[in-house]
């Protein structure tokens, strides 16, 4: 019996060189905490890359979008339109505000939110007067969503904008940062992302006032006295300085990360472009993509194989993909909310295949998964 094969991850953790050097300074200056000078550069340095005026380091990206939400001074009730298309993690802190999330299809060219779908969605909730309370945006697998227009309409409406960055660190939108165009912008730092802290979020914002009360919020809201004094309720949600060490490490890599990725995608795309039934998601006009994960669609029919038995025959060679987010409007937790669309995220979900596509992924590991995947394709018609 041979030996198993070494197992292709989807997106594994990538340190780089100063990552260690940085904890051990954390740890030679006894600042084990919440706080502390790694925290403070972290922010400075993570608000400069992305080009916004404030920065906050959190436990996760998770509770920098419960902050976000909580800013809204959301009603139960009130609604948020949020895409359908994406991790639950987008949708989840609007409910732990109470509010109801009203899910709006994707587009087919980013996979992200349409703009003229989500413009039908505002124009109706006006008509019925119940205007939304706030946008939910995600920017999926590294592509930036449309911001122009969701941006203009918006502020026409005077509806604030919270960006989900987590998959987009490292991408463009016509030269700029996506979460960095918003009200409020959130990014991830999980072990599955673009760079991580093992766990960890940021807050971004060019809005003083906002950041600052998210700071006292997820840091047990304690009022300005030598006692301790509470006069809202507050969340343990910051960082420690240890995991902020790290990522001011990764943050120093952030570009060369970017690069192994879309070399990934450049070259399943050379390899596998030409096979029939199966397709790329395009960059965007629009700007940049990190390509965090490459994703495929496949074409039952003209692929000769579907979406499941690719990932199955890619399991039996012990690589790892993952079918396309599955829509939040199909899952149970939100059964019963309303939804604009949906076919074409429905679609996705039943077609879209994310395969390996680490920065550390090594040449001959993306050979493994293009063979496996054109083992399986049709043959070609003679
Ligand atoms: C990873 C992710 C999050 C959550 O980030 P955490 O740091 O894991 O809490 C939110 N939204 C999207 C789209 C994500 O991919």
């Amino acid at each position: 019996m041979s030996a198993p094969r070494p197992r292709v991850y989807l997106s594994p953790p990538h340190l780089g060189d100063d990552e260690l050097r940085l904890v051990t300074d954390a740890f030679a200056s006894n600042w084990i905490a919440p706080l502390g000078p790694h925290v403070d550069a972290f922010e400075a340095e993570f608000a400069a890359r992305v080009g916004s005026a404030h920065a906050l380091a959190l436990a996760s990206g998770t509770a920098a979008l419960h902050l976000a939400m909580r800013w809204l001074r959301l009603q139960p009730g009130d609604e948020v339109l949020c895409p359908t298309l994406t991790f639950a993690a987008t949708v989840n802190p609007i409910l732990y505000e109470r509010a109801r999330p009203v899910f709006v299809d994707c587009d087919r060219g980013s996979w992200n939110m349409s703009p003229a779908l989500l413009a039908e969605a505002v124009a109706d909730r006006v008509k019925r007067g119940r205007p939304p309370k706030a946008v939910v945006l995600a920017h999926l697998y590294g592509h930036s969503a449309d911001l122009d227009p969701i941006v203009a309409l918006c502020a026409r409406h005077g509806i604030p904008l919270v960006e989900d960055a987590a998959e987009a660190l490292g991408a463009t939108y016509r030269g700029r940062a996506p979460g960095s165009l918003g009200l409020c912008g959130i990014h991830s730092f999980n072990g599955n992302k673009i760079i991580t802290t093992s766990g960890g979020g940021m807050l971004v914002s060019d809005d003083a006032a906002l950041i600052a009360k998210a700071r006292h919020w997820a840091a047990q809201a304690r009022d300005p006295a030598p006692h301790y004094q509470h006069s809202e309720v507050g969340f343990n949600y910051r960082l420690s300085n240890v995991l902020a060490a790290i990522g001011r490490g990764q943050l120093r890599v952030l570009d060369v990360r970017v690069a192994a990725r879309r070399a990934n995608f450049a070259a399943y795309r050379a390899a596998l472009g030409g096979v029939p039934g199966l397709s790329f998601l395009p960059e965007p006009a629009w700007g940049g993509s990190s390509h965090w994960l490459t994703g495929v669609l496949i074409d039952p029919v003209k692929f000769g194989a579907d979406r499941e038995a690719v990932r199955r025959a890619l399991e039996a060679e012990n690589i790892e993909a993952r079918p396309v987010w599955k829509p939040m409007h199909l899952q149970p937790l939100f059964a019963g909310c309303e939804t604009y669309g949906g076919a074409v995220a429905e679609e996705l979900f039943a077609r879209g295949l994310c395969l390996p596509s680490g920065s550390s992924l090594s040449a001959g590991d993306r050979d493994r998964v293009i063979a496996t995947i054109t083992a399986l394709a049709a043959p070609p018609v003679k």
